[in-house]
Order: structure tokens, then sequence, then C-alpha cells
């Protein structure tokens, strides 16, 4: 290992220690914990007056209006629970279009006039809060002297308490908007398009002869990967710490090739994190499920049971900030950006959505005879239809600087959006498209051979770990999204085509004569698969042909964020949004508008710290190396001995190597571009390719220079040391 002093003391330092205040869960059972500091439906049944309990409750369950003299009694009941909770201090979370998780705290303390204090909160409090809003991304919605923004308190998502060992936090789940009533934050659009869903849905149950039909939410189950390293590699990697990746780093001898790290053994330090991040998100009632290995070395993933969509948005900004703070308590680091590591997989966020009411269940449930199930079948067609329309809007919601190595770099997913149905509801799409479907491909039994096994059921179909939209048995699975983003964009953008496409069913449905409803259906149903059959795909999407045959297909290939961010706002998006009262366009715009700021941000960085460290730590070291082997060179000349001069030759030229491709980047970022959409496109062709020319000279340089002098810590000791 590395002779390097400040690599030394970080390897030295990553030893693990077991931590002392290990979890008993044997003394406080799971169950004990769970919710433990959520404002749930038990706490308020048993704290709410019933009425105002009721009240509240047909808020939620029914998304009718919220009575305004319910506020204030809420609030006594939460500032009381808080209070014995030890809580200090409320604060309004809110999401805007950074992405990020933003809060603002303020105490309960009020002066009593007295020369004491008071604890105060009332209805308004809880209600609205009114952060500055200037300092937030508003994508020229605003000027910066148009500062109010108001924060909205969302009644469907549960208040919780943040527990930090000087004391407790009341947080209140809200949405975000601009004095004007723009929309500045992304729980909002979450909720509009929940409400344009379920009212579409509602339509097509009605038509299926449904009464008394419950309210229909989009549900959401994402599953959440992420990276685990040793915190003294990260913080001796200023790339890792200001830009969340690795921009400097030669392969390691051993990567991922012998796939013995995917559902292997977590290691001891990971697991005991596991458990203590999983106690911290049962108290906040988040129902984390599953935990394994992935496949890249030091990789994990962490996946909750679904919930309704707006809720799971909220869980999974928590479930983020939760793995960050814990892993610090383990000396470790949790990386969640989309390619921190090249040369190993990067880390997505799958996104499990579905929608479903409390009468009818889960919509897309196919039963065993999906052919059959005609109601099923036009919900699985409008998921067919609005991704085959928008598939370019679905590519953009999760289009970001860092995903983009991801998709279309030759990693799951690929950037051509299609939808995996597995064979037997493949099947069925090719049966409709010749008019009605007669059969449905049988599941069956798997006999493994040995008695005292069991004999097990089998699925229709097999899975489809290349295609980015894939049917999972009784929902699909969104697999583009990105690791570090947060799930409420490409969750609007879902609710939002799926409701248009209800819209168009019900529409067509609802003019079918007395009596023809069932043929109304098929036609329905044979037209959908025929007009957009093309964004069905079964087969490997990370092959050459399926590059082809998309195109053929007329599938768009959208490979960068600058191909796929006019998208946010096209006409066709612009029309889907404003029809549900979802988004506005100027809303759109701005939020386009944003993505590329963001996307020039987050490269300029990038571009920032390669210029840096080249300068700084690495042409230094590979000076220093080149004076050693000179000075041996001439030593040898010296005492009359041979000396071979490959190496000095091998050094000088990689030195002039990265120097060059270093100048290189800085004429590019001399060049002054115009507009945003020019800077971004400049970015992308000019910014991104001169960075890689760097690290190529670099990373060859750290294949050859003595171990000792090379400054930044290499990826074996990160990716293998952390554990
Ligand atoms: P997989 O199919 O990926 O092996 P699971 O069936 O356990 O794994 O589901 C993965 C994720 O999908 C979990 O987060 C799960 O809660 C979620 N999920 C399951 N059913 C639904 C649903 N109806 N709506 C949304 N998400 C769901
Ligand atoms: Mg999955």
């Amino acid at each position: 290992m590395s002779a390097s002093p400040a690599r030394q003391a970080a390897i030295a330092a990553a030893n693990y220690q077991r931590v002392s205040n290990t979890l008993a869960f044997k003394d406080s059972h799971t169950a004990a914990l769970y919710g433990k500091n959520v404002f749930n439906e038990k706490v308020m049944q048993a704290r709410l007056p019933k009425a105002v309990y009721k009240s509240l409750r047909k808020t939620i369950e029914t998304g009718s209006p919220l009575d305004g003299s319910t506020a204030d009694v809420v609030a006594l009941a939460l500032k009381d629970w808080a209070l014995e909770r030890g809580a200090t201090h409320y604060a309004h979370i809110f999401q805007p279009l950074t992405g990020i998780t933003a809060e603002k705290h303020d105490s309960f303390l009020e002066p009593d006039g007295k020369g004491g204090a008071v604890a105060e909160f009332n209805g308004k409090q809880l209600i609205q809060g009114e952060p500055d809003a200037s300092s937030f991304p508003s994508g020229g919605i605003r000027a910066t002297f148009e500062a109010r923004g108001y924060t909205a308190w969302d009644v469907t998502s549960p208040c919780y308490l943040e527990e930090n060992a000087n004391g407790v936090t009341l947080c209140i789940p809200t949405a975000f908007v601009s004095w004007t009533g723009e929309v500045l934050d992304i729980k909002t659009p979450i909720l509009r398009s929940m409400r344009a869903l379920d009212v579409q849905a509602r339509r097509i149950l009605k038509l299926f002869g449904h009464e008394n039909v419950a309210m229909v939410t989009a549900t959401a189950g994402p599953e959440q990967e992420y990276f685990l390293i040793d915190r003294n590699f990260y913080l001796t990697r200023p790339d890792l710490l200001s830009s969340g990746r690795t921009l400097f780093g030669a392969r390691p001898p051993k990567g991922q090739e012998f796939e013995d790290q995917y559902f292997g053994v977590i290691p001891e330090r990971v697991l005991a994190f596991m458990h203590e991040s999983e106690a911290e998100l049962y108290k906040l009632g988040i129902p984390v499920k599953t935990r394994h290995n992935e496949v890249a070395p030091s990789q994990y993933e962490i996946a909750p049971i679904y919930e309704n969509a707006n809720v799971a948005a909220d869980h999974q900004q928590q479930i983020m900030t939760v793995l960050k703070r814990v892993a610090r308590q383990y000396g470790l680091e949790c990386l969640l950006h989309e390619k921190p590591f090249a040369g190993v997989n990067g880390s997505g966020k799958h996104l499990n959505w579905s929608l479903g009411n409390g009468t009818q269940g889960n919509l897309l449930e196919p039963g065993s005879t999906p052919h059959e199930n005609m109601q099923f079948l036009v919900f699985c067609a409008a998921v067919v239809r609005a991704v085959h329309r928008h598939a370019g809007l679905l590519r953009a919601a999760v289009a970001s600087a860092s995903n983009d190595h991801r998709l279309g770099a030759n990693e799951a997913p690929p950037a051509i959006i299609s939808i995996f149905l597995g064979d037997q509801l493949a099947d069925v799409f090719e049966q409709l498209k010749k008019g009605a479907a007669k059969s449905s491909k049988k599941s069956g039994t798997m006999h493994l051979g040995v008695d005292t096994l069991p004999v097990l059921p089998k699925d229709a179909g097999d899975r489809n770990r290349t295609s980015p939209f894939a049917f999972t048995g009784n929902k699909f699975e969104f697999r583009a999204v990105a690791s570090n983003q947060s799930i409420g964009a490409p969750l609007a953008a879902l609710n939002t085509i799926m409701a248009e496409s209800l819209d168009y069913i019900a529409t067509k449905l609802e003019k079918a004569p007395k009596g023809k409803f069932e043929a109304a259906v098929q036609a329905v149903l044979t037209e959908i698969a025929k007009d957009n059959g093309a964004v069905i795909f079964n087969g490997n999407g990370y092959s050459e042909e399926w590059h082809q045959e998309a195109a053929k297909r007329g599938l768009p290939n959208l490979r960068t964020t600058i191909d796929c961010l006019p998208i946010l706002a096209s006409k066709e998006t612009v029309a889907a949004y404003e029809k549900y009262g979802v988004l506005s366009k100027r809303e759109l715009e701005a939020r386009r508008d944003i993505a590329y700021e963001q996307y020039v941000k987050a490269i300029n960085v990038e571009a920032n710290l390669v210029v840096e460290i080249s300068h700084t730590k690495i042409i230094p070291a590979v000076t220093r190396y080149q004076t050693e082997v000179a000075t041996n060179v001439a030593a040898l000349k010296a005492a009359g001995v041979a000396a071979d001069t490959a190496l000095l030759e091998t050094v000088s030229s990689g030195l002039a190597a990265i120097k060059s491709a270093v100048s290189a980047l800085e004429t590019e970022r001399g060049h002054h571009v115009h507009g945003l959409v020019a800077e971004a496109a400049h970015y992308c062709k000019s910014i991104l390719p001169a960075m890689l020319e760097i690290r190529k000279a670099a990373d060859a340089l750290e294949a050859i220079v003595a171990d000792d002098l090379w400054p930044l810590p290499s990826y074996e000791e990160i990716l293998f040391i952390s554990k």
C-alpha cells in the first residue's frame, strides 16, 4: 500500500473500531421504534378532538380542502406533543428546485413581556411560513428583489421530530411557492399530478361499473443505491469532497469482474451502519425493508415498502439525509453520486410506481389471465401510450450532468426509453394489435429435482435488467432515475402523462353506445397497441442492434442532458402539464432553465477541480518523480554505467501530455459563450472532453509514478479498504 504520508495516515485511520453504543434490539423492539417520532394517525387520534381528527382524515383520504378552524387545534396538539418530546424548534421543510431538502428553523419561544418566555405555536405558523425565497433558483420567474416566498403545510405528509444530541426539532412538510403564486418546489407538482391522476383513473373505474370508488393514489417505492467509503479517503480526495465523484483514478488491479460483491456478505462495519440508519428511519415511520450489497465494490442498496407517492418522495429525501448522517458516525462517507468511480457500476434509484385505491386495490395487477382482465389492460395500455408519447420527457425528468455518466454511456439503463413487458404481456399486446387477445402464456411451476426442496411457482415472465422502464408483476420500475435526485420530478411526469392517457381512453369509452362497451374497449386497446407498440421491447437494451432498431422505430435516443432538456418545456409537455393543472408554461420553462444552469454549474465545479488538482497535486508529484529519475540517470552516467533513459522519457512525455491537456482545458474555458443553451452545449461538447483528456494523461502517470509520491488515494485503497 501507499507510502505517501497523507495517504498512509488515511489508511491507518481507516481501521474500523467497533462502536460501543450498540443498538439493543432485544430491549427495544423495532415495532416499538417504528413511527416513534411521527405525528401519525395513532397520535392524532389520541390527541385531537374527534371532529378535528375526522376532518383531517377526510382531507388526507379524499383530497377535500382543509377546514380553516382545524389548523389551530392541530397546531396546539402538535406543539404539546413536540414539547413533551423535548422539541425546542419547529421547521418548515421544503424542496426548492435545487432538489435538495431545505429547512428554516424557528424557536417555539416567544417573550411574554414580563422578562420570561412562553412556547407559542398556532395554526397560522403551522399552515404558512415565509422563508426568503431570493436565494433559491427560480429560473427567471422572479427578480432577486422580489424575495417573498411562502411555505404551505402539506397535511398529507406527516409531521415528525428530528433528533439531535442537543435538541429536537418538529419538522413540518410543506410546499413552496413565490409571492406571485408560482410554484418553486418539487412537491407541489407531485400533489397536483396525483390529483389529476385520481380524477382520470376514477373515470375509467366508473366506466367499468364500479360504484363508490375510493380516491386513487399513485404509489412509489424507490430503491436507493449508494457507495460507502471510509471518510478518511473522502477527505483526502478534493474531487469527491467538492463534486461527489472522482475526477482522477487509474483502474485498480481488481474491479467488479468476479461478480463477488452483488448480494455478498455485508461487511461488519457496513452492517452496523445499516442497523443504525434503519433504526433511525423506523423512528421516522419510514418503512425500509430491503438491504444488500450491490454490484460494484463498496456499493449497497436500501429499499422501503411502497407508499403514497407524495409521502414516498418526502421519505426518500429523509432516507438520503439519514444515510449521510449516520455514515459519518461510523467513519464512513455515503456517496449518492451517480458515478463516483469510473470503470465500476454507478448508482441509480429504481422508482417503482403504480396506482391504486382502497376499493379496487392495485390497478396494475394483471391476475393470472391478463388477456381477460380488460380493466387491467386499459390501465396497462395507458402506461404504454403515455411512455411512448412522452419518452423524451421521462428522459428529461431524470437528466443531470451526473446521470449522463449512466444513461447513454454504456451503463444501465440506456438513454432510449422503452418498456419491458415480459413474455406474457408482450404476447397479449401482440395479439391485441390484431384484434381480441385470446390467451395468456402460462406461468407454471418449477421442480428442483430434489424431493426435500419445495416446488416453486414460476413467474410468467423473466426479469430484464437492461430496460429503463420494466413491468415487474404489478407495477412499473423506472430505472433511469438518478441516485442523487429527488423522485419528485419523474413522479410528477409519470402521473401527468398517465392522467393524459387515461383521459384519452375515458373520453373514447364514454362515447360508446349502450351495450357496445366491450367492443369499444377492444377497439381502443387495439388502436393503442398498434400506435404505441413500438415502445415495447423485451430484448437487451445495451446492445448495438437495439440502438439501430430503436432508431428505426422512431424512439428518441437522448444521450446527454443538453439533448433532452428542451423537452421539459416542449409543446407536448406544456400541453399535458397545463391541461391537468400541474405546471404552467412559464413554470416549466423556469424548471428547464434551472436544469441548464445546474448542468453548467456542476461541470464548472468539476473543471475547477481538475485544473486545481492537476496544478497543485499531480504535476508537482510527477515533476518530483521526474527529477528523481533524472538524478538517477545522471548519477549512473557519471559513474560510467549504462543508463536506461526509457522511464525518464515516459515520465517526461506523460508530464508534457498532462500540461498540454490542462492548458487545452484552460483555453476552452477562456471561450466566452453567450446564452444558457449555448453555454451548456459548450460544457458538454468541449469542456467535458477536455477534462477527460487530462484524466487520461493523469491516470496513465498514476500507473508508473512511484507510489509514495502519488498524492491521491488510489481506487484500490478507496474501494477495498473501506469495508
Ligand atoms: P423487485 O421487484 O425489484 O425485486 P420488490 O418486489 O421487493 O423488488 O419491490 C421493489 C420495490 O417496489 C419496493 O420498494 C416495493 O415496495 C416497491 N413496490 C411494490 N409494489 C409496489 C406498488 N404497487 N407501487 C409502487 N411500488 C411498489
Ligand atoms: Mg427492483
